[in-house]
């Protein structure tokens, strides 16, 4: 089990929770009351000081500020108007993109401790509905405190395995999207202290390594194949804070593969995937040891044709590693959506 960590080495990533207040209420707090300065957006750490902030150019209402800034203790925080929230993990509700219309009916399946689950009842500007499953008890409290907190009413927070739900409910009948971030090794979390120690640690092609990631992997194509299941979804995001394409692409492919009857689901177009991003899924010719059958690799070489279409981040890029897929369905749904 890992625990997502907010914040990287090299930026505090703070999300403004429009749910509670207006980006430009904070912008001015800030620049008013508590001495900040904004400054155009830059890639350069060096410019970023104890007192300066910028607004990301890709996740709206995402500030980056310098990395020991101590904002947990301001006002903002404490009332729950800024979530410490990494800008990796910002990307999947944002990609999600679901309509803040009052019909809307999203899924978070695997939701604590509710990071994305507040982000997408932001982005639905607190309309329509979010059910959100967590199956551990302990997190699922955190998850209840933290929707609470942000203020996210349309969020309905469920103590149950998401592998329990059946997708056949009438109460599920009109679920439109799903986000599903599940369990992952944490490969990409920036502190995490194996990592810091050794980070070719995860590099490693250790036995015990490849067993706990084929279980992994195995744990994540079966969520992501029931997630499928349900008749009116449109469009699913899947995310991991690994950095394995055995978590990531390779799911996602399999996943894909997996579909029976016609194929309803393929990868959505790098259109509607934060095109202006420039770290991708990796293609094929860059996963290792997948087969040495050239048929099998001409295969995976036409299923990567979109690799385009998914998102990779790397510590580098000044925030933890992290993978995005999102997919859709091409043909009618299941059921006709009200
Ligand atoms: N999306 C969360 C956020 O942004 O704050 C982080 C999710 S964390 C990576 C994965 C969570 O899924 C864990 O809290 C774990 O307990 C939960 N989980 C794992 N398997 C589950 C399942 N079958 N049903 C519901 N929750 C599950």
């Amino acid at each position: 089990q890992t625990t997502e960590i907010t914040g990287s080495s090299t930026r505090r990533w703070v999300r403004i929770n429009t749910l509670l207040v207006s980006e430009q209420d904070v912008i001015r707090t800030l620049c008013e009351g508590d001495g900040f300065r904004e400054i155009p957006f830059t890639e350069k750490d060096s410019e970023i000081t104890e007192k300066t902030f910028w607004r990301d150019p890709h996740i709206p209402s995402l500030c980056a500020f310098e990395p020991g800034v101590k904002l947990q203790s301001s006002r903002l925080f404490l009332e729950g108007k800024l979530i410490l929230q990494d800008k990796a993990s910002c990307f999947p509700a944002f990609i999600l993109n679901p309509p803040a219309v009052s019909n809307t009916h999203v899924i978070d399946a695997t939701a604590a401790p509710g990071n994305k689950t507040t982000h997408l009842s932001a982005l639905m500007k607190g309309k329509g509905r979010i059910t959100a499953f967590e199956r551990d008890k302990k997190r699922f409290h955190t998850l209840e405190m933290m929707v609470k907190k942000a203020g996210a009413t349309n969020v309905h927070a469920k103590n149950q395995d998401f592998l329990s739900v059946d997708p056949f409910d009438p109460d599920y009948a009109n679920v439109t999207h799903i986000l599903l971030d599940p369990s992952c090794s944490g490969s990409g979390i920036v502190n995490r202290l194996d990592y810091l120690v050794n980070p070719e640690n995860d590099a490693n092609e250790s036995e015990e390594t490849q067993d706990r990631l084929d279980k992994l992997a195995a744990f994540q194509l079966k969520i992501l194949l029931h997630a499928m299941k349900f008749p009116a979804l449109q469009r699913l995001v899947y995310s991991t804070c690994s950095i394995h394409e055995k978590e990531n692409e390779q799911v996602v492919t399999n996943a894909l593969k997996n579909q029976q009857a016609l194929p309803q689901f393929s990868v959505a177009n790098k259109s509607s995937v934060v095109p202006s991003w420039h770290r991708r899924g990796l293609h094929s010719n860059e996963l290792g040891g997948w087969s040495n059958d050239p048929l099998k690799d001409f295969v995976q070489l036409k299923t990567f044709t979109e690799t385009e279409s998914f998102i990779r981040c790397l510590p580098g890029d000044g925030m933890n590693g992290f993978f995005v897929a999102c997919i859709e369905r091409r043909g009618p749904s299941l059921v006709s959506s009200k």
